[in-house]
């Protein structure tokens, strides 16, 4: 790294550091006019299973912190209240959870709840059910399990050949999953197939240990204790790639499971994947039709309640940060610096 490198990796560590001084978010906040932030976070670390992700230990720090700078937590579904009501948000954050897998009950669970903080998890319906197992997931068992060394498969028209002689290689496949995700749906279930016999690993009907889904059961349970649950399709294609039949009934199916499971499904849907050439004015017209309140994305930005008018569409793409994990990313979103970042690099932030 030469010396501009280094410092500007200085002047990134004192601008985190500054981020977390008692005040300067909520300044920030108000001069930035933030009002409301909605956070997509994923899988929580579980170390004696292998699954890697989001750390507890931090979440603790950042909830408490959060409680103590006496930000509002509140579910995403009263922030939809709150903004169709036209009632002030008042640096309002909301916490959601994408997927449905079991350590965002068994290790997320407990600590929102040891702060008293709302938070939904967007369920993938037939993986709760126990039907399927999630398609990257797949790609990450297989290559993980297999012996061969080489493998080629085709993904549409467009080969690739995968050299698998480390660790390193093998983990390559996070990259080649995100390659499947941008295909045709038809594609991607065809070239998982393939990949599972070039391989010469079999897939086992219901997912190991380390990806599996919570069940209903514990969703139940963990509803008592104040975690809700949103609809995120049934099986989690990026809903573009499909048609419009599959569309529809992802949508309207995973709204009718949910609703038949949990006592108290929340009206809002999650798209999967979730950018913006990820869904479009079909999916939009399916979610207004059902009567749900609106959809978020996984693109970022902050909320201005201003923008919210009865008829627009801003209801059905309501942008939301990823969750980073440390507290000075969360202050950063919560004060609007990642907003002021943005568009200083001349890309405003979807509202
Ligand atoms: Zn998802």
């Amino acid at each position: 790294m030469g010396d501009h490198g280094a410092r500007s990796s200085l002047y990134q560590k004192l601008f985190r550091r500054a981020m977390t001084l008692p005040l300067l978010p909520e300044w920030l906040a108000a001069m930035t006019h933030t009002e409301a932030t909605i956070f997509m976070a994923h899988r929580f670390s579980v170390p004696e299973l292998g699954v890697s992700g989001h750390d507890p230990q931090n979440l603790r720090q950042i909830l408490a912190q959060l409680r103590r700078r006496r930000y509002t937590l509140l579910s995403i579904e009263e922030l939809f209240r709150r903004l169709r009501e036209h009632r002030p948000l008042n640096r309002a954050v909301a916490f959601t959870i994408d997927d449905g897998y079991f350590d965002e009950g068994q290790v997320a669970g407990p600590i929102f709840a040891e702060f008293d903080c709302p938070v939904t998890v967007f369920a993938v319906t037939e993986f709760l059910d126990g039907k399927i197992w999630l398609w990257w997931d797949k790609i990450a068992y297989i290559f993980e399990q297999t012996r061969r060394t080489e493998i080629s498969v085709w993904l549409g028209k467009e080969q690739f050949r995968f050299r698998l002689e480390s660790d390193a290689a093998r983990a390559d496949c996070r990259a080649f999953a995100l390659r499947c995700q941008e295909a045709p749906q038809a594609d991607r279930l065809a070239c998982i197939d393939e990949l599972s016999a070039a391989a010469d690993v079999e897939l086992p009907s219901r997912p190991p240990e380390r990806f599996r889904p919570l069940s209903w059961d514990e969703a139940r349970s963990l509803e008592r204790k104040g975690m809700s649950f949103g609809p995120h399709t049934l099986t989690h294609p990026v809903l573009s790639t499909t048609s419009d039949e599959q569309s529809e009934r992802e949508i309207t199916g995973s709204w009718q499971r949910l609703s038949a499971e949990v006592s108290r499904p929340v009206p809002i849907f999650c798209y999967p994947a979730g950018g913006p050439t990820h869904f479009g004015e079909r999916e939009i017209a399916t979610v207004g039709r059902i009567g749900l309140w609106g959809a978020v994305s996984g693109e970022p930005g902050d909320i201005r309640s201003s923008r919210f008018q009865d008829s627009t569409n801003d209801w059905y793409r309501m942008p939301r940060h990823p969750y980073q994990d440390t507290l000075p990313d969360v202050l950063q979103c919560v004060s609007g610096i990642e907003k002021l970042k943005a568009h200083f690099r001349g890309k405003p932030t979807s509202q």
